[in-house]
């Protein structure tokens, strides 16, 4: 990997005030291989996910670029008690591995458990973790989609999904195709046809799309048993 393909970002900790770099990659040098069933992206070039935790290298408080600020009197002094306390300091500032990028992950999810982030915002997480290991042709793939599908049916019935910028087609779609990778063919086919079922499906011609064609595939490895 060239070194032009990331930059360096300066963050300031919210809970230890420290600043601290980071890489970002560059959107430009982005560049899309194919596409997954459950959206995972395969790059041609760096992967840009690997980069979208941010770690403290201080006090080991760990999330998401888009929610590292957000967080509330209450949950810093949680994070201060159960992870800094702890923290031995490390830092993922340079290029990251698929192996630092999971541990970079794990640790946002350790993180946003400790402070109450939605079942969908840990869905989402779990899902990467899982996609990294996908990437290394690893058997921990299924446990961590495992992980995510459950934290995401319970985001499907509990959660304000308009909020967490998803929808009832989406999510119900990406449940059905984690299923079926996971080798749950009822529940697969369940879902799909709730998807397709769905008159709000009409919105989302792609997702329509995709829900018919993972049922069908769905459906025909259910025949071959
Ligand atoms: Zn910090």
């Amino acid at each position: 990997m060239t070194v032009d393909v990331l930059y360096i970002k300066k963050v300031k900790c919210p809970i230890c005030n420290s600043e601290f770099s980071t890489s970002k990659m560059r959107t430009t040098k982005v560049r899309v291989d194919r596409v997954d069933g459950d959206f995972m992206n395969h790059y041609k070039s760096e992967n840009p996910l690997k980069y979208q935790v941010f770690v403290c290298p201080k006090c080991g408080y760990s999330a998401l670029e888009n929610r590292f600020n957000n967080i509330r009197p209450a949950e810093r002094e949680i994070i201060k008690k159960e992870v800094s306390s702890k923290w031995k300091e490390r830092e993922y500032s340079g290029p990251r591995t698929e192996d630092d990028a999971i541990q970079c992950y794990m640790l946002a999810f350790y993180c946003g458990q400790l402070i109450g982030l939605k079942n969908y915002e840990l869905g989402n997480i779990a899902l990467k973790i899982g996609w990294f290991f996908r990437t290394k042709e690893s058997d921990e793939e299924m446990r961590f989609l495992q992980n995510a599908v459950e934290l995401f049916e319970q985001a499907f019935y509990k959660e304000d999904l308009l909020s967490l910028s998803t929808d009832e087609i989406t999510l119900g779609y990406l449940i059905g195709e984690l299923h079926r990778r996971l080798g749950r063919k009822k529940e697969a086919i369940s879902w799909f046809g709730k998807t397709v079922s769905n008159p709000l499906v009409k919105t989302n011609p792609r997702i329509e799309n995709l829900a018919r064609e993972q049922w069908l595939l769905a459906k025909e490895n259910e025949n071959e048993e």
